[in-house]
């Protein structure tokens, strides 16, 4: 079963993909937690993240981060739900989605054209999005260049994007409220798991 955390920069998806694998492998599950960018092509990463080697197009930066997909589920999301793992991915398409369509302004059908490639199709099961304001997430981010690089209301569109395509798609996303202490939102999604644990 293939499962996803999106949200902005500082909404803690790493910490609760950590805690959702290690739920999943207390259960007895075969868990393979992932990341984007970086899950195929690892150097993908650090060509969008050095502003030094930047700043890409908004085009390049939608290409590069869908060649990273395209590597990432064929060469480890896919294998690993066919071995029958649980994969937890930190980051997938619907990052994309907001970041690169909402926030940078490239048009959605575009991007879902060449989605449909990268991906092969695959949708996450379900969606965990970690909600919060911009400024408290960008608050708790340890890189504060990168606020004075995009503007808050660069990470405004972005939310704002996250919350559409949440209502666009009401039975795969899970909005949860990441102002909430660590514990809380870990225990949510697991309520959310409990029903499809075998
Ligand atoms: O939050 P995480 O470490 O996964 O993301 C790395 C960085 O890449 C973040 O600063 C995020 O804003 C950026 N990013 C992006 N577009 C994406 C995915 C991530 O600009 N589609």
């Amino acid at each position: 079963l293939f499962l996803t955390l999106e949200g902005l920069d500082g909404s803690g998806k790493s910490t609760q993909a950590k805690l959702l694998a290690a739920f999943l492998e207390g259960r007895g599950l075969p868990v393979v937690l992932t990341r984007e960018p970086g899950g195929g092509l690892p150097g993908v990463r650090d060509l969008l993240l050095n502003p030094l080697k930047g700043p890409l197009s908004p085009e390049a930066e939608y290409l590069l981060l869908s060649a990273d997909r395209a590597e990432h589920v064929r060469k480890v999301i896919l294998p690993s739900l066919e071995a029958g793992a649980w994969v937890v991915s930190d980051r997938y398409l619907d990052s994309s989605l907001a970041y690169q369509g909402f926030g940078r302004g490239l048009p959605l059908p575009w991007l879902l054209e060449v989605a449909k490639e990268a991906t092969l199709g695959l949708t996450p099961r379900l969606t965990f999005l970690l909600d919060l304001p911009p400024e408290e997430a960008l608050r708790r981010v340890k890189d504060p260049d990168r606020l004075e690089r995009e503007g808050l209301a660069f990470f405004q569109r972005v939310r704002e994007g996250y919350l559409f395509l949440a209502k666009e798609e009401p039975h795969r996303f899970v909005v949860l409220d990441a102002t909430e202490s660590v514990e809380a939102v870990a225990q949510r999604i697991q309520a959310h798991l409990l029903p499809l644990l075998p």
